[in-house]
């Protein structure tokens, strides 16, 4: 059974979408005179060291783009966050240090 509607693109994906001409190899065709057939754009993900890379059809690229920006974004975000995380962090142990130093002085 196949669904008539389209399989819905993810919100959000890691990797990039990049466009590209192409040669298509005809030595009589407008491209090998340097009129490059294009664009057409490619999705690529590097999955576990090595490059994969997909044809993208015109009506998936704007969603494509979309989704890689709202994934970097969202890492960038993520980044952010933990930066902040880690300052707190460290101003309250440096905190909580004082604390305990006033505490052993004032204990004995
Ligand atoms: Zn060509």
């Amino acid at each position: 059974m196949k669904n008539k509607t389209e399989k819905a693109l993810p919100k959000m994906m890691s990797g990039s979408v990049h466009k590209q001409f192409v040669r298509c190899g005809k030595t009589t065709c407008r491209c090998a005179r340097g009129e490059l057939h294009g664009a057409y754009y490619y999705y690529f993900k590097r999955v576990n060291g090595k490059l994969s890379k997909r044809y993208l059809k015109p009506h998936e690229v704007k969603q494509m783009q979309a989704a890689c920006l709202a994934w970097r974004e969202e890492k960038r975000a993520g980044r952010a966050h933990s930066r902040e995380t880690w300052r707190l962090i460290r101003k309250m142990s440096a905190r909580l240090r004082d604390v305990l130093k006033q505490v052993s002085f004032t204990g004995d």
